[in-house]
């Protein structure tokens, strides 16, 4: 059953009118304003941002043994602190030139390279919102959200491959090169009921193709990313601006019959829990994006709501955690380069994993923002601030005095 194509068609076309304003790079965009560069800004004034502890230990070097059966890959030689802020990426398309929603495929390649370098690994949203973030020692969790099901992203070749030449093909290239990368996948935010480039990853406009075919298309990607460890995240049914629906029920609408959309090619009991406000944008009342009811009492529920800007977000063990409103970090130009650059001057305030899933590890200054009832089975452990390995660092404590690390530097 098909419900989406039928749904609409007139309201699709145009919303796809306020798709392409919206990814296009409209500057009116809410909080496209206080995007990546106001990152490190948003987060500077926390207790224990201001940590000298780290700042010479930031390099990135291979080592450590398997962990998870993995090789561990390049790790950051810094503390554990699972209380440190995650990046969840956003990207659109790829192309040229750049800009906050056009990524060129090789700076998408170049992101996953100093990435890796700089000690990160691919979780999936769903794994941030458990807290089920297992990744080995030393290594910081990122979650890659591709938006809008579109252009560049996932295509097949003419013979049936993934295209080599598109971010699930270059990423699934890249975690075959890289098996201390992991194994999981992206977050596609999709919508299913949009036109063409944002028709489930844009191949052709609908009319290009007979319908049992692109079906076919469609059901063999959603395979493909179910298997390879992908989240399927709902986008709305046509990227409409929530804020402008008539009313409660026309938001739930496009929430709901979006979900509904997106299942008819997921297996039945596939859970969707996150949700991306299309532009960042909330319905007049906010409790429509994380639950709402639809067609004669049907439910969704987004256990995630997806923002669009932002910067890091706080990890799921920090009591200002808000799954109803979690921060996106745009890959504008420059700006994911400019927040590794931070970090690796000064990665206090990064997630950084202790390399053991039933332990909650923080400095001493993140104790008063430990959420104790989100543990869940796990252990809080306060860790001292520097590595024993590490002597230039000493044994100062994360939170010590900040004149230290200028006087290094
Ligand atoms: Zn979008």
């Amino acid at each position: 059953m098909l419900i989406s194509k039928d749904w609409g068609r007139a309201a699709a076309a145009a919303a796809l009118v306020a798709l392409l304003a919206a990814c296009g790079g409209d500057e009116g965009e809410k909080g496209a304003a206080k995007g990546a560069d106001s990152t490190a800004a948003g987060t500077a004034a926390a207790p224990g941002a201001d940590s000298a502890a780290g700042a010479q230990a930031a390099a990135p070097q291979t080592t450590g043994g398997p962990v998870s059966g993995l090789p561990a890959g390049p790790t950051v030689d810094a503390p554990p602190n699972e209380m440190g802020r995650i990046m969840v990426l956003e990207y659109h398309r790829t192309g040229s030139p750049e800009g906050e929603f056009v990524r060129t495929l090789a700076n998408f390649r170049k992101d996953l390279e100093s990435l890796y370098a700089a000690g990160f690994r691919p979780v999936t949203m769903r794994q941030v919102m458990e807290g089920n973030i297992d990744i080995p020692a030393g290594t910081s969790p990122v979650v890659f959200t591709l938006d809008d099901a579109t252009r560049g992203q996932f295509y097949h070749t003419a013979a049936g491959e993934v295209d080599p030449n598109t971010m699930v093909g270059s990423f699934e290239a890249f975690k075959r090169q890289n098996p201390a990368w992991g194994t999981a996948g992206m977050v596609m935010c999709i919508l299913p009921a949009a036109a063409h480039p944002s028709n489930f990853f844009g191949e052709t406009p609908d009319k290009g193709t007979p319908r049992a075919q692109r079906e076919a298309t469609i059901r063999k990607k959603m395979e493909f990313l179910l298997q390879n460890n992908y989240e399927i995240c709902n986008h709305t049914l046509y990227h409409a601006r929530l804020d402008r629906a008539s009313n409660t029920q026309q938001a739930m609408d496009w929430i709901g019959i979006g979900e509904d959309s997106i299942k008819a090619y997921l297996p039945a009991d596939y859970d969707i829990v996150t949700f991306a406000l299309p532009l960042g944008m909330w319905p007049r009342e906010h409790s429509a994006a994380w639950q709402g009811t639809y067609r004669d009492g049907k439910r969704y529920e987004n256990r995630v709501v997806l923002e669009v800007s932002g910067g890091p977000n706080v990890s799921p063990f920090d009591n200002r955690w808000d799954g109803h409103s979690v921060d996106r970090f745009i890959v504008a130009p420059g700006a994911l380069e400019r927040q590794l650059e931070r970090w690796k001057a000064d990665p206090t305030n990064r997630y950084i994993s202790d390399g053991d899933p039933r332990t909650v590890s923080y400095p001493a200054s993140m104790a008063q923002y430990v959420a104790r009832d989100r543990l869940g089975g796990r252990t809080a452990r306060e860790v001292a601030g520097a590595p024993a390995a590490a002597p230039a660092a000493g044994a100062q404590p994360a939170g010590a005095a900040a004149p230290a690390a200028g006087a290094r530097r």
